[in-house]
């Protein structure tokens, strides 16, 4: 019995020859068609011989064959629908940019550029001086480079300015952000020591001065970007800082995180610092990260005094720390954005779906529960609580507008993650919800449909 199921298995070659793989034969190259028919033929054999199967058909080997080429051709790195309510989610990639911006960095990656290249004299050039003179034009700063991300930023800062050195820093500002960045860690790994001065909620400007010492290379102050202390705090202003700084001769450098340009008060949410103030307050140096708030690519965006600057791109950590041309690419387009405030609101995607009215969400949601209905799947519309993530303002819950899914939750959660471009939403209350906020609408086609393959 089993000897003739095993005689009746295809050849390899034969099967390779079949009409219904032609499709196959053609995309793929030989050796992976090659890999998976055999792999299938193999499995079908210790089928049979483990009496798992009594028979079997062409087609059935056919239509493994077809549904493993398929996997074999899924890649690990592919979009996902975010639907977490979470702009600047941390493990779904933080910002995302405008088809301008992807035409952009596709024209510089696919063709040479002059990255290193000065096209006024023909000789060598420098990446540091592509974007130095937009950032500064809507920064207000003298000075600007980029590095790799804000982590690099504060470490080579640090090392420049602070090396066997002391940096004093509030107790209350010694901050973890985002599981591995430590600022005590970081200010350790840049060579400089840590002189923590304060208390947890209560640090005044006094006990900086007090801490000055012969050997003290730079005063800083870390936003504390994704917890607050709130009750009976106090925490010393920049402008203070700054003129400590000056009277002692001492540098000083804000690490402001998240990189806000708009004042988003106009725009409902709360008070953010931004690079303006922070510079306008006199402090020296100024480090933030391009893909939180300010909507760009990752890199860490050091602003300041034109001299400082210049001594950091000398410092060996900025060739370690240096900025990829595809951030360049895409920054560029970015700070060209926030030259007219409008415009970056509205073309930046990041921007847009942190300014958009509730109602504005509202009524987008009411569309996808529409397009949802019309496949015949029941949803309802409710009020949900949205963020900005990326370890930025923690305590704003945006107003924003999901749809509710009944049914089985959790396998309601999976079946939508393991979708070939994943839907990943949230489980709350034996629901699961899609959050309007960070979902577009060229996306609701999508969701649709894959609502309609999972749960009809
Ligand atoms: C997020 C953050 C960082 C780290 O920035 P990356 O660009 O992620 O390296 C550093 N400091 C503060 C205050 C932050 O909020």
């Amino acid at each position: 019995m089993k000897n003739e199921l095993f005689r009746q298995l295809p050849k390899v070659d034969i099967l390779m020859k079949n009409t219904l793989l032609k499709d196959l034969s053609l995309t793929l190259d030989y050796n992976s068609f090659y890999e998976i028919v055999t792999k299938v033929i193999d499995s079908f054999r210790s089928k049979i011989k483990n009496s798992e199967i009594e028979s079997f058909t062409e087609e059935e080997i056919i239509k493994d064959i077809i549904s493993l080429a398929k996997k074999s051709e899924e890649r690990n790195f592919k979009n996902v629908v975010n639907g977490t309510g979470v702009i600047l989610h941390t493990n779904l990639g933080r910002s995302i940019f405008n088809e301008r911006v992807a035409e952009k960095l596709k024209a510089i990656v696919t063709g040479y550029s002059n990255l290193e290249f000065d096209l006024s004299t023909g000789g060598r050039g420098s990446r540091y001086q592509l974007l130095e003179e937009i950032i500064c034009k809507v920064t207000g700063a003298e000075g600007a480079m980029l590095v790799n991300n804000n982590a690099a930023a504060v470490i080579l800062c640090l090392n420049e300015f602070a090396k066997n050195k002391k940096t004093i820093v509030s107790r209350g500002e010694l901050v973890e952000i985002g599981g591995s960045f430590r600022i005590p860690e970081i200010m350790e790994l840049s060579g400089t020591i840590l002189k923590e001065v304060g208390t947890t909620n209560k640090t005044n400007i006094r006990d900086y001065e007090r801490a000055i010492e012969e050997d003290t290379g730079v005063l800083l102050k870390v936003h504390t970007s994704n917890y607050k202390i709130i009750g009976f705090t106090d925490s010393v202003n920049k402008n203070e800082i700054a003129q400590l700084g000056k009277k002692n001769n001492i540098i000083t450098i804000d690490d402001i995180g998240s990189g806000v340009l708009i004042d988003y008060e106009k725009y409902g949410l709360s008070k953010e610092p931004t690079v303006q103030e922070s510079l306008k307050s006199g402090i020296n140096i100024v480090t933030f990260s391009g893909d939180k708030m300010l909507g760009g690519a990752q890199c860490g965006i050091i602003v300041g005094k034109k001299e400082l600057i210049e001594r950091l791109k000398k410092n060996p950590f900025t060739r370690a720390f240096r900025v990829d041309k595809m951030s360049i690419a895409v920054m560029e387009e970015i700070f060209r954005y926030y030259l007219d405030e409008k415009k970056a609101i509205n073309e930046i995607p990041v921007l847009k779906m942190l300014t958009e009215k509730p109602e504005k969400t509202n009524i987008r949601a009411e569309k996808l529960k529409g397009l949802l209905k019309e496949r015949g799947i029941e949803t309802r519309v409710i009020k949900t609580e949205a963020l900005v993530g990326g370890g930025a303002m923690p305590d704003e819950k945006i107003r924003s507008y999901g749809i509710a899914f009944k049914n089985d939750i959790h396998s309601l959660e999976e079946r939508f993650r393991k979708c070939e471009t994943p839907i990943i939403g949230r489980t709350k209350e034996n629901m699961f919800i899609l959050d309007l906020k960070a979902i577009r609408e060229e996306e609701f086609q999508y969701i649709v449909e894959e609502a309609e393959r999972i749960i009809l």
